[in-house]
């Protein structure tokens, strides 16, 4: 068998069309979709991300701006800089590219985000939503993971899916979202004593680790749909993601490679979530009974 890959830049084109539309439909009742960015640092790969971020916004029509701060910025700055935007009526999400450095607590940061512009969907309420079944913003990696895995129909009810990764950024919120599409999920993380026999008899496998070729072709259940998250950086300048593409293509059904998988689908699914944001804004639906 030869995998089917599972195009993430394809995906992205068609969802980002899509959703284009309905920033064109804001934009006749008078709204202009707007996310703010706020980077604090020099970290190079955030500054990619951060103009990869705007880029997109402007493809689509989403007004965005980039709020900097030097490695040293106080804290206190960046929070009055985040509350401000809380009550700013052109602004839709709010986003603190992370990491931060070292005299930030990240979570008192992301909790000062209002639950309403959250559009990365990290602060706690939204995360907790998620068990509960109210969350506004569903975080964007594995929400894009969703939109891949619909796209291409993958069977999601009643699939025996395994998560490898716990992060609260990609591995528990994607089991849970697989879990609320009747999955039966299993999360498989670093103490795991046997992760083959687990990946192994996975429909479904969804790889978020951070470790390149941590999942081989031998470890895949012949036709499973296995998507793959991670991004690691060879020796050579590469870019490769966790799963072993060659071997896992030979027995995989459906595949998503790196680049061109899930990384593009993150941002697309940024780009819902803050018009989805400014939908709601524009019909006075926000609070935290909005829901998705
Ligand atoms: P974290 O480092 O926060 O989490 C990694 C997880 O992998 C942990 O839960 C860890 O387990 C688990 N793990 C480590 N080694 C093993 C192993 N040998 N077997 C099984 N599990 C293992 O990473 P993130 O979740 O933030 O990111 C994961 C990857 O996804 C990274 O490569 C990151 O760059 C990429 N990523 C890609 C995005 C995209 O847009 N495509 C967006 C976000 C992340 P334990 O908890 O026990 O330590």
């Amino acid at each position: 068998m030869t995998a089917i890959i599972m195009d993430g830049v394809a995906v992205a084109k068609a969802t980002r069309a899509q959703w284009k539309v309905r920033v064109d439909a804001l934009k006749e009742k008078g709204v202009t979709p707007g996310l703010a960015v706020i980077i604090v640092g020099d970290n190079p790969a955030s500054k990619v991300y951060v103009r990869n971020k705007a880029r997109a916004c402007s493809e689509i029509g989403i007004h965005s701006e980039i709020h900097e701060y030097p490695e040293d910025a106080r804290p206190a700055d960046v929070l009055a800089k985040i509350i401000a935007l809380n009550s700013d009526p052109a602004i839709h999400g709010i986003l603190v590219q992370l990491p931060l450095p070292r005299q930030f607590d990240v979570a008192q940061i992301l909790e000062t985000i209002s639950v309403d512009k959250d559009v990365d969907g990290f602060h706690l309420y939204n995360l907790g939503g998620l068990i509960a079944g109210d969350s506004v913003f569903p975080p964007c990696t594995p929400y894009g993971v969703m939109a891949i895995l619909d796209h291409y129909e993958i069977n999601l009810r009643g699939a025996d899916a395994v998560v490898v990764g716990r992060s609260n950024i990609v591995g528990k919120p994607q089991a849970l979202m697989l879990l609320a599409r009747d999955a039966t999920v299993s999360i498989c993380t670093s103490k795991t004593r046997d992760l083959a026999s687990y990946t192994r008899k996975a429909d479904v496998l969804v790889v978020a680790v951070g470790k390149p070729g941590v999942i081989t072709g031998e470890m895949i259940k012949p036709g499973a749909a296995v998507v793959d998250v991670g991004i690691n950086r060879t020796a050579d300048g590469k870019l490769v993601g966790d799963v072993d593409f060659e071997s896992a293509r030979a027995v995989a059904g459906f595949l998503t490679p790196v680049p061109g998988g899930v990384g593009p689908m993150t941002i697309t699914m940024l780009l819902a979530n803050t018009v989805q944001s400014a939908e709601r804004f524009a019909v006075g639906a926000t609070g935290r009974k909005a829901g998705v």
